[in-house]
């Protein structure tokens, strides 16, 4: 025997279903001329079939696979017997007043996919499903800072989803094993909470980019609790703005630091880190922004700066 396609697709359908992921519910019946469709059994004109709605008037009927076109012609012609009174009237009430929406047509019954609005099967829109059910779910929102470059910001939000290949996450993934270390102060495993939070060149480059903002010095330990920690700022909006993308900066010159001391020929200096945060920022919002500052402002009291 051959192995059928569609065998295979409907074997992984019933996989997923285990899992908690219901294609088939997804999938439903356009109905045209009725010919094709199980009047009980098809879910075709609601989320249920028929026959799990109306378990009284199922338990009549003579032909279970009989088609909606047959049933159609009469809702009672295949019954058993007639309609009693109680539960089962009441069910053959709210059938008959379903039915009376129905209009057949000539064309064919087909398959339709409601997972968009136009009602065509698509590859993609089953992807993007199971895509939603198994990729993390993350609370933390795109953030998306204008005065600082796109791939700044590309840079943070991968800090933010901790998808960095820091030396934590090439180890999950296979990639490598021992030493997993961080290079710059041995002492801690180089995930991405230490070395942008937790590692003692993290800890003051932090504190003079705090010291500089005069915003206290105040002690996250990862992203999420920056991110609190950012939020409670008192700043004016445009001053918090740029200050999200110093720190954006400064993230993204200690991963710099970080690959050069793992990689160059030549050390990188600690002491020129700040330096370059001030710089590089300073250089960044001046072009993107909207506003214009003066090197010495920016340096003394860029949180002064009425914008
Ligand atoms: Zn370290």
């Amino acid at each position: 025997m051959y192995p059928s396609i569609w065998k295979s697709i409907l074997k992984e359908f019933y996989a997923l279903k285990v899992q908690g992921i219901d294609i088939f519910s997804h999938c439903k019946i356009m109905i045209g001329n009725g010919l094709c469709t199980r009047f009980w059994i098809d879910r075709w004109l609601d989320n249920t079939s028929l026959a799990d709605s109306f378990p009284r008037l199922f338990a009549l009927e003579t032909d279970i696979d009989i088609s909606v076109a047959a049933k159609l012609q009469s809702i009672v012609a295949s019954f058993r017997r007639s309609v009693r009174g109680g539960v089962e009237d009441h069910q053959f009430q709210q059938l008959v007043s379903m039915l009376d929406s129905v209009i057949l047509s000539s064309t064919n019954d087909r398959w339709i996919c409601d997972l968009n609005g136009d009602t065509i099967f698509r590859v993609k829109d089953i992807r993007n499903l199971l895509d939603e059910f198994f990729l993390p779910k993350v609370n933390v929102p795109t953030r998306w800072v204008n005065v600082v470059p796109i791939k700044i910001n590309i840079f943070a939000w991968k800090l933010a989803l901790d998808r960095l290949p820091t030396r934590a996450n090439l180890a999950l993934r296979g990639v490598v094993s021992d030493p997993l270390s961080c290079p710059i102060c041995e002492s801690h495993v180089e995930d991405s909470s230490h070395l942008f939070f937790n590692c003692s060149l993290a800890k003051d480059v932090k504190s003079l980019v705090c010291r500089w903002w005069n915003v206290g010095v105040p002690n996250f330990t990862s992203y999420v609790e920056w991110l609190v920690w950012f939020n409670t700022i008192r700043l004016g909006s445009k001053p918090k703005i740029i200050l999200e993308g110093i720190f954006y900066v400064t993230w993204w010159s200690l991963w710099t630091y970080r690959n050069q001391y793992l990689f160059a020929s030549k050390k990188p200096r600690k002491d020129a880190i700040f330096d370059d945060i001030a710089l590089r920022s300073f250089c960044w919002c001046n072009a993107r922004g909207s506003f214009k500052f003066k090197w010495d402002s920016w340096l003394q009291h860029p949180f002064l700066i009425s914008l």
